[in-house]
């Protein structure tokens, strides 16, 4: 019986060997890497995104739609993929917007938030007729003048900040100062200016935090926004198409932390459809996600250059590191660094104390602190799990002129 090969020891029960390598998408890691040709790479395995859709959709209400939020993992082909298994996508710059009409999603299910949208990126917005969620009364004054100038009436949600807080987020917003959308108590105000203005009005998004793990702090979350969306909608003769209630389901990376309950979720889930629709007549209820769909879906895959001691430390020394994958080395927003799951990709009879680490000139390039893997050597690959949101593009790929990392959808 071969060592656990996987440190620290967290929800990833699921891992498939074949001849003591480790599989991801059906194929053997030391495969992928010798297609590719070379290391490091991300690997995006398909039948996890759409198991990870399903198996959500089974436990949330039927009419609850849910919206992929593109910023987690933009790669072209994992967005197509998602555009076949939810209802819309969520788009937070104009890049974003080009790869998500690209895959030929329908323009009435896109929306757009983000603060600080460029005329050009409003311009594509209102001429592709996708929705834009407006964060300021600026901003709305400019999408006016530019829908006049193409002669197109704009869609329009507004971002609400919220006057609470989401518990126990990895990030919070709301119930704050905030670039993102427009406090709640200026909404009334500009639900009722919208009402004479040229615009299609189609709802309202509330998004209060991200990488949540508490299903309490989820559920008291929904019966906020819910009945801030019920206070706001009071307010105004206008009809929302749709209700967005943000998302902020997390995943596990650190030893400690389990999945989300999501069958404390459901019942919550549930009751806000029904109120939204009970008090506002027929309104689609949408949540949106990007780390929960595909976090778990992806892989990040190194090669140890070299081994070296340090005064009783092991290092193993690998071609990929945070130029690639930011938030493994614990420098995208963490608090406290802690490991992300760690494994090798070979299995063997015994496990060894390493300390990976990248090539960079900085002692923040630390992927692995001390991690009980499988035996390591020059030539061994390692592969970062938890790996699928905000891996590659949400890292410094340029620092100090690495060459790029390769990706790919299995
Ligand atoms: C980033 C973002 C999301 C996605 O957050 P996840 O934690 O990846 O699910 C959703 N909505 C908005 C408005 C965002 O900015």
């Amino acid at each position: 019986m071969s060592a656990n090969p996987i440190s620290p020891h967290s929800a990833l029960a699921d891992l498939q060997y074949r001849d003591g390598i480790l599989v991801w998408g059906g194929k053997k890691v030391t495969d992928i890497a010798s297609e590719l040709g070379n290391t490091p790479f991300y690997a995006y395995d398909r039948d996890r995104i759409t198991r990870r859709v399903n198996d959500l959709r089974a436990m949330m209400p039927d009419r609850l739609h849910f919206h992929y939020a593109m910023k987690a993992n933009p790669m072209p082909e994992v967005v197509k993929h998602m555009v076949g298994l939810v209802h819309g996508l969520d788009v937070a710059s104009g890049g974003e917007l080009v790869t998500a009409l690209a895959t030929g999603v329908s323009p009435k299910d896109v929306s757009f938030a983000g603060p600080g949208k460029r005329d050009p990126e409003l311009k594509a917005a209102i001429e592709s007729e996708i929705t834009i969620n407006i964060e300021s009364e600026g901003e709305l004054g400019r999408i006016l003048q530019i829908s006049e100038t193409l002669g197109k009436r704009p869609n329009i949600a507004v971002r609400v900040n919220p006057s609470f807080e989401l518990k126990s987020a990895g990030m919070k917003m709301g119930g704050r100062p905030s670039q993102f959308g427009i406090d709640a108590e200026r909404v009334p105000n500009l639900l009722k200016s919208l009402e004479s203005l040229d615009v299609n009005f189609r709802g309202l998004h509330i998004f209060s935090g991200s990488q949540n793990l508490r299903s309490e702090a989820i559920v008291e979350s929904l019966e906020k926004t819910v009945e801030l969306v019920l206070e706001l909608m009071r307010s105004t003769k206008l009809k929302s198409d749709f209700i967005n209630l943000g998302g902020g389901l997390g995943i596990p990376y650190f030893p400690k932390e389990s999945s989300i309950a999501l069958d404390q979720v459901a019942p919550a889930a549930q009751a806000a459809v029904d109120r939204l629709n009970t008090e506002l007549g027929d309104v689609e209820t949408i949540m949106e996600l990007g780390r929960f769909f595909v976090g778990e879906s992806g892989i990040y895959v190194v090669r140890v250059i070299d081994i070296k001691e340090s005064r009783g430390v092991r290092f193993a020394i690998c071609d990929g590191g945070l130029h690639h994958h930011l938030s493994a080395s614990g420098n995208f927003g963490q608090v406290i660094r802690k490991n992300y799951p760690v494994a090798s990709v070979r299995l063997g009879e015994s496990t060894e104390e390493v300390t990976v680490v990248g090539p960079l000139c900085t002692p923040l390039d630390l992927l692995g602190d001390r991690v009980t893997i499988g035996p390591v050597e020059e030539g061994s690959l390692i592969a970062l799990m938890q790996s699928g949101a905000y891996g590659r593009t949400a890292s410094p790929e340029q620092f100090l002129s690495h060459p790029p990392c390769a990706e790919i959808i299995l």
